[in-house]
């Protein structure tokens, strides 16, 4: 079978593999079928066991993972579910998840009766099935809807429930490993539920777990937040490579405490760090830096790449505005909040400059290079970095 790229249907396809020992490639329909007993069985333990009691229900809330109808034979209502899923593989219809063409058209009166919300992945009960009051209309097909609930074994819970999902299949085989090996021994030991700490994952930790012992380096990683229980919720954030060469850089660089320190994680994960490191790491009132200078210095470069001539302009302009002690060019600077603005700010400062020094500041080709729509706010921020720098 294929990617995806559905996060519930990919980590299914990777515990599948794993579970059969086989690539996912070398999944077929048959594997999944005669398997049920075995996925019921291992999703049975996982989500009978303490810590990853929640699981059941946030993941598939209602199914047979958590109805309290099923709460005798838990195990055999979640093969029974499994099969009824699977009754209705065919070839008449495609599945607009994986575009495979596995739907039967003439569903059985069972598959019908039974088939409710919980059958399906959070993407799909979202997108479209709470806005059809006709469930054959529900073209998703049966392997993708199982696979989405076997991703139940690699979730785990930081507040709400996390997957990942990622570019490279060596990383998905590897983490999927991890996760079972951990389940296996989760279930054996069977921490107690009051042992919260052990109960939740830490991202950030987590992440940099990933980054300095697994194949992720070159890789998009995408981390899901969700909650299918009775609060809904999902999230998805997307950390390209460079988010994650980065992170890794701030960790050899011995900068993640400091980092952590004003929980720029948070703000890495949100994709706005470079909008607001500056006001994070810096006190414009007291014209002074908050953090070590090591670590401005650090993320000044690294997220502002500009062209050394570029470079060279700012510098210049930020001590000629220093020289002629414009105590608050800092502040004004900060509250800039537009390209406009920006551009309005630089021309007041040129003519301030000219006014009490009778030369020019820069060039009108210097201004022009300045005043570069698309890099403004690397622009912005270097010029905050050497005022804080030269003042
Ligand atoms: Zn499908």
């Amino acid at each position: 079978m294929d990617r995806t790229y559905n996060v519930y249907i990919d980590n299914g396809l990777f515990v599948v593999a794993n579970l059969l020992n086989i690539k996912i490639e070398n999944i077929t329909i048959e594997n999944l079928k005669e398997n049920t007993g075995l996925f019921a069985d291992k999703i049975y333990e996982f989500i009978t066991c303490n810590k990853y009691s929640q699981i059941g229900g946030m993941s598939f809330f209602n199914s047979a993972y958590s109805q309290p109808a099923f709460r005798n034979n838990r195990k055999e209502k979640i093969k029974e579910q499994y099969d009824i899923i699977m009754s209705n593989t065919g070839e008449d219809e495609y599945c607009c998840l994986c575009g495979k063409k596995h739907i039967k058209y003439n569903k059985d009166k069972e598959y019908i009766k039974k088939l409710n919300r919980a059958f399906i992945i959070n993407g799909v009960a979202d997108s479209f099935y709470n806005h059809s009051n006709n469930l054959q209309t529900i073209n998703v097909c049966p392997s993708c809807i199982l696979l989405g609930m076997l991703s139940t074994l690699n979730m785990r819970k930081s507040g709400y429930i996390v997957l990942y999902n990622s570019e490279s299949d060596d990383f998905m085989y590897d983490l999927t490993n991890e996760r079972q090996i951990q389940n296996l021994n989760d279930i054996v030991s069977d921490l107690k539920f009051d042992d919260k700490a052990k109960n939740t994952v830490n991202l950030q930790d987590e992440i940099l777990h990933f980054i300095l012992e697994k194949t992720i380096h070159k890789n998009n990683l995408k981390v899901y937040k969700f909650s299918n229980g009775k609060t809904e919720f999902y999230d998805e954030k997307f950390l390209k490579t460079s988010d994650l060469e980065l992170f890794n850089d701030i960790y050899v660089e011995d900068l993640l405490h400091e980092f952590n320190e004003y929980y720029l994680f948070n703000n890495l994960l949100q994709g706005n760090l470079k909008y607001i490191y500056t006001s994070k790491l810096i006190d414009f009132k007291k014209d002074e830096l908050k953090c070590s200078k090591e670590l401005i210095k650090f993320l000044e470069g690294r997220l502002n790449r500009l062209s050394k001539e570029l470079n060279e302009i700012i510098k210049k302009i930020s001590e000629g505005i220093s020289d002629i002690n414009n105590k608050d060019c800092l502040l004004e600077l900060k509250s800039v909040s537009s390209y406009n603005k920006f551009i309005e700010l630089i021309l007041r400062w040129v003519e301030i400059y000219k006014n009490k020094q009778e030369k020019d500041l820069i060039t009108s080709e210097e201004f022009d290079l300045l005043t570069n729509r698309m890099k403004y706010v690397s622009i912005k921020n270097k010029m905050i970095f050497e005022l804080i720098l030269n003042k």
